[in-house]
Order: structure tokens, then sequence, then C-alpha cells
């Protein structure tokens, strides 16, 4: 459920009219519904309150933005990062360093001292250097760092190959079969205290048989390492649950993934943690955006809009679907393609879609992109960086600034050798 429905005929985001944003703010623009993002936490936190001993780590990587970041941490969640610049991110929102988890496979050795320096709370161990040069970092500083072991279980999560992370051809973690002897020798570090084992198969995953047999395989490790004589007190789950890009394509919910983690886990006696990213923010958000033209095709027309690829990258990097609907819809029905301005034909939102009908001039919504939206903007064919807005019930504010080509400009310099 989410707060982005049409009243008096026109598209709202909770109490504000999306007509007002346009005029005020111009398009494109991210709009994100704060009820929304407070809804999605609090389902998630619901459907695990069966669960003895519970943390919530927000994959920051899905959606940055400080608010966003502060309404999930006003609402109890942590972080997962997976760069210092994420860490910064975490922190000014408010989240403690203690409910920080840093997760990522180039982690580089700068970040993982700044991050023991900030006193962050586990790190997710993706080889076996990486918790050596930690465990020097850290007696060098005086410090213990507390860490898990990132697992790859090899299991095939069944979502698109670029956001699949969980086969052992992928980059993450340690084999499965490899992982009691690398845990044996970097559990022997001083500076290093591991206390268990994490895991995270990929994104956008719909099918939970997949994430269950993962599940399984790292619940045998805890009982194999615990038996060893290891202290395993905390099992990190990851994130990837999938949401409804389509609205007839409904994935599992968050209460029916609760319960299977109760049924699998339920002999392991650790802190269970997750790390969910797009279940949380990807409805709570929306890519405004106009229509500038609506070109006459060969096969059909195309509705060229103003958002582009630079804005919002997943139609052109996963293929993915957005809804696409007009703000003022007038009841009718027209069969299109979706481009934006960008000077590439991968710069397409949709091909032969049924959409509401819309002419120049006319706003629309990409639906259900708050996660791996503006995070992934960029500026590509000189474009503004997309601006971000928040909505509270009948006020909104700018948590992102646009970008312009002239701030851009300004930061490049010409150097002096071309200039004679
Ligand atoms: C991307 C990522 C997540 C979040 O994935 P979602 O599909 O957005 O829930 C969680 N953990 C790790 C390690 C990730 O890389």
């Amino acid at each position: 459920m989410d707060h982005f429905s049409l009243r008096d005929g026109v598209m709202h985001a909770e109490d504000v009219p999306l007509t007002r944003i346009a005029e005020e703010v111009g398009t494109p623009v991210y709009v994100y519904s704060r009820a929304t993002l407070e809804r999605h936490a609090r389902v998630f936190r619901d459907a695990l309150s069966a669960l003895p001993r519970v943390h919530i780590a927000f994959a920051i990587k899905a959606n940055p933005n400080l608010a966003v970041l502060r309404v999930l941490s006003r609402e109890g969640f942590g972080a997962d990062i997976v760069s210092v610049g994420e860490m910064k991110r975490a922190l000014a929102s408010g989240m403690a360093p203690a409910d920080i988890v840093f997760s990522g496979v180039g982690k580089t050795r700068d970040e993982l001292r700044e991050a023991l320096d900030a006193g962050i709370g586990q790190f997710n161990i993706e080889l076996e250097e990486e918790g050596v040069a930690i465990a020097e970092f850290a007696r060098a500083m005086g410090k213990t760092a507390t860490a898990v072991l990132r697992i790859n279980p090899d299991v095939d999560a069944g979502t698109h190959a670029k956001i699949s992370t969980g086969l052992k051809e992928n980059k993450f973690g340690v084999p499965i079969d490899e992982a009691p002897e690398i845990y044996t020798r970097l559990a022997a570090l001083d500076g290093l205290a591991m206390r268990g084992l994490a895991l995270h198969i990929g994104s956008q995953i719909f099918d939970l048989e997949p994430i269950e047999q993962a599940f399984a395989k790292v619940g045998g490790l805890v009982m194999q390492l615990r038996a060893a004589g290891h202290q395993i007190e905390r099992v990190d789950l990851g994130g990837g649950l999938g949401v409804p890009y389509e609205r007839d394509k409904v994935p599992p919910s968050p209460a029916i993934y609760g319960e299977m983690v109760a049924r699998v886990t339920k002999d392991w006696d650790v802190t269970l943690m997750f790390e969910p990213g797009r279940v949380i923010v990807g409805n709570a958000g929306v890519l405004l955006t106009r229509v500038i033209w609506v070109k006459p095709g060969v096969v059909r027309p195309y509705v060229i809009v103003d958002a582009a690829m630079n804005d919002l990258a997943r139609p052109a990097m996963y293929d993915a679907w957005h809804d696409f609907e007009a703000v003022e819809p007038i009841g009718e029905r027209m069969l299109a393609n979706i481009a934006g301005p960008v000077c590439e034909s991968g710069d397409t939102f949709a091909m032969g879609r049924d959409i509401d009908a819309v002419k120049a001039d006319d706003l629309a919504i990409f639906r259900t992109a708050g996660a791996y939206g503006a995070t992934m903007a960029s500026t590509y064919n000189s474009r503004a960086l997309v601006p971000e807005v928040m909505v509270d019930g009948d006020q909104y504010a700018i948590v992102a600034e646009r970008v312009l080509p002239d701030a851009l400009i300004a930061a490049e310099h010409v150097p002096n050798f071309l200039n004679d």
C-alpha cells in the first residue's frame, strides 16, 4: 500500500497534488511519501515480531537521501552501508555507529580504517585477506572489530542476472565449503571478534524457495561452527525481498517472509539481522515527469517525457518495468512507447504500453521509483541532477536540490596549457 492516489481527478502524494509540486519545483522530480516510508518500515518490523532478537539495517544504497534515512532512523532502523560515503550519510541522519553494518566486496583499506575509527557495529567480511587487514588496523588503534563472515551459499535467487549475488560465480562472499576453515583462521586473530555469518543472495526476489534453501545451508554452518567451539551469536540474512513494479505481479509479503524466517531459524539462537532496501523505499517514491512531445511513430507514437535514463536508470539497466500514469487522467487510453530525451535508444521506459492517454505538457508519474532511482541518477547529456521532494501530509519539502549544469561546469577546469 502507498499514499499516491487520485483525488478529484488529480494524482496526489498524501494530501499534496502533484500538479503543485510540478509547478513549484519543476520536473523531472522524485517525490517521496513519508507516511508510505513509515508504513513500510512498520510492516517489515511487525513481520519479524515473532523472532526473539532482531536488528534491521536499511540498505542505504537503495535510497541514500538524508531525509529518507532520517525517517528510517526515527523508526529505529540502522544501516547497511557499502562505502564510507554511505557511512557519513547514516551518521548524519542520526543513526548510531553501533547500528551500522559495513558490507561490500571492495572496501578499501582507507575505508576500513575510517569505519573502525567511527566505531561501526559490524564488518561483513567478504574474503579472508580483508579480515586480516581489519584485525591489523583494529590492533593498531587498540580496538577490537566485531565481524561476521559473508557466505556465498551457491543458490540461484531466480532474479535478474545483474542483481543476483548468491551464485558461486558471483563476486560476493566466501564459498560455503571453504567457510569453516576461513572462519577458524579469522577467529584466531587478535583485534577481530568473529561473531557469526552473513549472506545476501540477490534483489527483487519473488520466490522464497531459494532464500529458504540458502538460509538452511547457513543454519547448518551455524551448528557446525558452534560445535567447533565458535561463538556464533548473530546471523545477517541480508535483504532482497521484491516489490510489485507491475500491479498484477505481487511478491511474497513481509509477513510470509517473516514466517519462513521464523521456521528456518527456530533453533539457531542468534540475533537475526536484516538488510532490506527496495521493499522499504520502492513504493514510497514516484518520478514526476512532464510530456514534452507526443511524436508520431511508424508503429506507435512515442511519448517523449522530460525524465530520462540518467534520472531513472532501471529500465535501461535491468529492462525494468515502471507503471506510467497520468497525473490528471482523462479516462482514455493509448498504446505508445515512452522515452526520454537522451540520445540513446536505450533511453526508453516502455514499448507498446497501454497507458493513460497523454498529450504534450501533461504531467505523469513513473511509479515504484523510490528504490535505486535518484541514487543512480547521473548528469549524462549534461542534464541537471534530478531533485527529490518529500511529502508529509499537506506539506512538502525539497530534500535534494536540482543540481544545474552551471554548477557542474563550475566544478570543471580548462588547464592553462590549453590556453596558449
Ligand atoms: C543491495 C543489498 C541489500 C539490499 O537489497 P534489496 O534488494 O534492496 O533489499 C542488502 N544487503 C546487501 C549486502 C546488498 O548488497
